[in-house]
C-alpha cells in the first residue's frame, strides 16, 4: 500500500509517523518547504534573534528516513488527478498513490487594505517568512503590527527584540479577543506595555502608506503611525487550491468527514487546510486529525472528535493560557476570578453543571499547565473546589 503525503508541517508529521507506526506501507511525503519539518511556534523566537535556524527542525532528515518515511523537500505539488489516483510535481514527474493525505496547511490572511503590495509589507507563516522580515527589519525603526492575536504579539515582541520601536494595532477593543475577557485583557496589556510594544486598539486600518515602500499606517479614525515595515496577523486562511482545482468538495477549507476523508475516493484531509464545522487553525486539532486520518489510511475505523482548543502565549516573562469556554455568552456558566493587576495575574474558571469548561490562567505557570489539562479533558469541579484552585 503506497500511502503519499503532502504537505510538510505538523499534520503531515504526525500522519507519517503514525503510519510508520503500523507499518502501513510505503509512506512518500511531500512538501513545497526546502527545510526538515519544524515547529511554527518557535518562529516568533527565530525572529527574535534567540534560537538559531537549526534549533527550529524538530529531527533531521535521518531520523524520518530510518522510520521509514521518505520524505521530499523543495517538492510542490502541482495538480491533484484523482481519477489516475495520481499527483503531479512541480517538476513534472507524475507520483501514484493508493490513500492521499492532503495536508497543505494554512496562508496568511491579508486583509484588503489599501498598501498591502507596498515593498516592507510581511506576513509570518513559514521559516522563508522569518528569514525575510528578519533580514528587512535590519534596516528598520519602526515596525507597525497589523493584529493583536497571539501571533502578532509574539511576532510584535520578536521585532521588538531586534531594536524597533513596534507598535500593535488591534481591530477589537481589547487584546487578544478571542482568549481573554476585559478584565483580563487590561492586565495582560500592562505586561505588554512593559516589554516597550506601543499598543493601538479599536484600531481599524485604512491604508498602508509609502510612496513603493512603506512608510507609515493611517486608520480610519484618522490616527497615524509612522512604519519603515508593516507585519500583517490577520489569522490565517485554508490552503485549499489543488482540493478545489481536482473537484474536491469546498467548505471554507478542505471539506472533510468525521473518518477525515474527503469526498473522493481514498483522499483525507486534515490540519489547518481542512475544515469541518470549525476552522480552528491549532496544533492540537492538527495532530488529533492526522491521528485519525493516518488510522483510516491504514484501515482502521477511528472517528475524529472535537478537541478542546487551547493556547499558550510563548512571549519570555509572560505566560498566558486560555482554554476552553472564556467568554460564555449563554446562562447557566458560573465564572470565579482572581485578579492582582500589580502583580500581572488574572485566574479565571468558567464552570457549567460542575464541569471546568473553560479558564484563563495570566501569571501562574504552574496553575496553568494543571487547568489547561483539566479543561481538556473536562474535569467534574464544585464551585468551593474551583474557588480553592485559585
Ligand atoms: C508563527 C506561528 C505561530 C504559531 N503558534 C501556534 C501555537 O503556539 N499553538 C498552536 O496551536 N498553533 C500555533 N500556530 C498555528 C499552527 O502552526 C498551525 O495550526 C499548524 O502549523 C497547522 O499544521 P498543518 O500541518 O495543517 O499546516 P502547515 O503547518 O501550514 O503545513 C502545511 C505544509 O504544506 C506544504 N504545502 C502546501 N501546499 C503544498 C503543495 N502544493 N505541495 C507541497 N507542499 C505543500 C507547506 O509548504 C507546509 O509545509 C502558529 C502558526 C504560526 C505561523
Amino acid at each position: 500500500m503506497r500511502h503519499v503525503i503532502i504537505g510538510g508541517g505538523v499534520a503531515s508529521i504526525t500522519a507519517a509517523i503514525e503510519l510508520a507506526r503500523r507499518q502501513a506501507g510505503e509512506i512518500e511525503l511531500y512538501t513545497a518547504e526546502r527545510y526538515p519539518y519544524y515547529f511554527r511556534p518557535r518562529l516568533p523566537y527565530f525572529l527574535a534573534g534567540e534560537i538559531a535556524q537549526e534549533d527550529l527542525y524538530v529531527h533531521p532528515l535521518s531520523w524520518y528516513e530510518n522510520k521509514g518515511i521518505a520524505v521530499h523537500l523543495d517538492s510542490k505539488v502541482e495538480r491533484l488527478m484523482p481519477d489516475q489516483k495520481r499527483v503531479l510535481l512541480a517538476n513534472g514527474s507524475e507520483v501514484p498513490y493508493d490513500r492521499l493525505l492532503l495536508a497543505t496547511g494554512g496562508v496568511s490572511f491579508i486583509p484588503p487594505i489599501e498598501g498591502t503590495d507596498k515593498k516592507g509589507v510581511f506576513a509570518l507563516r513559514t521559516l522563508d517568512d522569518a528569514i525575510t522580515i528578519r533580514e528587512y527589519a535590519a534596516h528598520c525603526q519602526e515596525a507597525v503590527v497589523i493584529g493583536g492575536g497571539l501571533l502578532g504579539l509574539e511576532a510584535a515582541r520578536g521585532l521588538r527584540a531586534l531594536g524597533l520601536s513596534v507598535t500593535a494595532l488591534e481591530f477589537f477593543p481589547r487584546l487578544l479577543p478571542r482568549q481573554l475577557d476585559a478584565e483580563g485583557s487590561a492586565v495582560f496589556q500592562r505586561l505588554i506595555e512593559g516589554l516597550g510594544i506601543n499598543v493601538g486598539l479599536q484600531a481599524e486600518t485604512k491604508s498602508i502608506v509609502g510612496k513603493g515602500e512603506v512608510r507609515g499606517v493611517v486608520l480610519k479614525d484618522g490616527r497615524e503611525f509612522a512604519a519603515q515595515m508593516v507585519l500583517v496577523a490577520a489569522g490565517a486562511r485554508s490552503n485549499a487550491g489543488l482540493a478545489a482545482e481536482a473537484g474536491l468538495r469546498i467548505d471554507r477549507g478542505i471539506a472533510v468527514d468525521e473518518h477525515m476523508a474527503t469526498d473522493a475516493p481514498d483522499i483525507y484531509a486534515a490540519g489547518d487546510a481542512a475544515f469541518r464545522g470549525r476552522a480552528w487553525g491549532i496544533i492540537p486539532v492538527a495532530r488529533a486529525q492526522a491521528l485519525v486520518a493516518a488510522a483510516n489510511m491504514a484501515g482502521d475505523n477511528a472517528l475524529y472528535e472535537e478537541v478542546v482548543p487551547s493556547n499558550t502565549l510563548k512571549i519570555v516573562g509572560i505566560d498566558l493560557t486560555s482554554a476552553g469556554t472564556v467568554t460564555p455568552e449563554d446562562e447557566g456558566f458560573v465564572e470565579i476570578r482572581r485578579s492582582d493587576p500589580e502583580a500581572g495575574v488574572y485566574k479565571k474558571l468558567v464552570l457549567k453543571d460542575n464541569t471546568l469548561v473553560g479558564a484563563i490562567v495570566l501569571g501562574d505557570k504552574a496553575l496553568a499547565r494543571k487547568v489547561e489539562r483539566m479543561v481538556t479533558s473536562k474535569a467534574q469541579l464544585s464551585r468551593e473546589e474551583a474557588e480553592a484552585l485559585l
